[in-house]
């Protein structure tokens, strides 16, 4: 790419690859475990416990609808599906829980599962909302007033507050770990971002290295010898560089360089890559592109370059830049194209500099 962005902080609220597939397989060894315990319990239901038979007929049913939700994910792949799916099924069956006291009251231990596995399938936001609606409504349900209404089974009030703050502390630090995950996730791959960037690119310049440049080289030779598209490329080096860096130092030198990228990149496409190459030389690849249109995008360059002189500290410097353009043959290697590039760079040295040299066309200063 001509012009390569700095990477900025993506957007949180995506998923990447990884994270789904973690929650895929999470979701699926939850909810087969649920119905498994669910099965468990309706067996206890028929032949141990004394609850009413009805419990087991909807503990069999939540199970089956979790199976359920697990094989249509199966069809459909979609995530959301068996998320939302699992999410509203394990919410039903906590309510039921709650409000039928299966298995002498215990089922409600069942509650401390929710908050961890609900922050971490779905977002932190709706983490925090059915946290406190789910909070909400078992204060509520665990009063008197909540027994008339949903006839919630009794709990002695000793094991009621405990289990209200319990479970309050429970739902508070599952997101506090929560957001922790979530944030180092995010800095590790911002991080990751930031590592690859400086890897590929150019610190002065932020064009492509040479490293990232001989990747991108290498595609498109590929590309060429799979389905024969052609491209150029173009060499170019700035004029007497030794001479500014001499004369008016270093800082100067640089800042001719950072001007030179510029002007480079901004006479290409986007689809261009523009590679710092070395010192003060540059390597742009143009896919899809002969010679005699490389040989225009050149021309291009080279009057942004010479048309306005680069002001470097306040001062105003006239800077030129020799070019060598080729296009891919067929016989040719990657190291042949280049080498036929710089020796058309050289002849545009050794023929007066400020002049693009091509198979056919030797341009110099003043010419279109
Ligand atoms: P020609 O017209 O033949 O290309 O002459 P030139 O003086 O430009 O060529 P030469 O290759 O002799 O000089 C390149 C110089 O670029 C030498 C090196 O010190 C300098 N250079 C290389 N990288 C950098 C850089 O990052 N910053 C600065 N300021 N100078 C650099
Ligand atoms: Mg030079
Ligand atoms: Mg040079």
């Amino acid at each position: 790419m001509a012009e390569t962005p700095v990477p900025t902080a993506p957007d949180p609220a995506s998923e990447s690859t990884e994270t789904r597939s973690d929650i895929v397989h999470l979701v699926r060894i939850l909810s087969l475990s649920a119905a498994v315990a669910l099965f468990f319990f309706t067996w206890r239901n028929a032949y141990v416990t004394t609850d009413p038979q009805w419990f087991g007929m909807v503990m069999v049913s939540f199970g089956g609808i979790l199976v359920a939700n697990l094989l249509l994910h199966l069809l459909t792949d979609n995530l959301a599906q068996l998320r939302w799916g699992f999410i509203a099924t394990i919410t039903a069956v906590l309510i039921f829980v709650v409000l039928s006291g299966v298995e002498q009251g215990s089922g409600v231990m069942w509650l401390y599962v929710y908050p961890p596995v609900v922050f971490y399938i779905s977002s932190p936001r709706f983490g925090v909302i059915s946290c406190v609606a789910g909070w909400l409504t078992l204060a509520m349900a665990l009063t008197p007033l909540g027994r008339i209404l949903f006839s919630v089974a009794e709990y002695p009030l000793p094991f009621r507050i405990v289990l209200a703050i319990s479970l309050a502390f429970v739902m508070v630090f599952s997101y506090l770990l929560d957001r922790a995950r979530r944030q180092h996730a995010e800095r590790l791959r911002q991080m990751a971002e930031i590592f690859e960037h400086a890897a590929t690119h150019d610190a002065l310049t932020n064009l492509a290295n040479r490293r990232e440049g001989t990747d991108r080289l290498a595609r498109e030779f590929a590309r060429f010898q799979r389905s024969n598209t052609p491209f150029s490329v173009i060499l170019a080096d700035i004029d007497h560089f030794k001479t500014i860096n001499d004369t008016l130092g270093h800082g100067i030198g640089d800042q001719v360089i950072q001007t030179v990228a510029k002007r480079l990149t901004s006479g290409c496409r986007t689809m261009d890559s523009v590679i710092r190459w070395g010192g003060e030389e540059f390597l742009v690849v143009l896919p899809g592109t002969n010679e005699s249109d490389a040989v225009t995008t050149a021309q291009r360059i080279r009057q942004q370059i010479v048309e306005r002189p680069v002001t470097a500290d306040g001062r105003p410097l006239e800077v030129t830049c020799s070019f060598g353009v080729t296009e891919i043959r067929p016989d040719d290697a990657i190291q042949t194209l280049l080498q036929r590039a710089d020796e058309r760079l050289y002849h545009a040295k050794t023929t007066g500099r400020n002049r693009i040299i091509s198979e056919r066309f030797g341009y110099g200063p003043g010419t279109r």
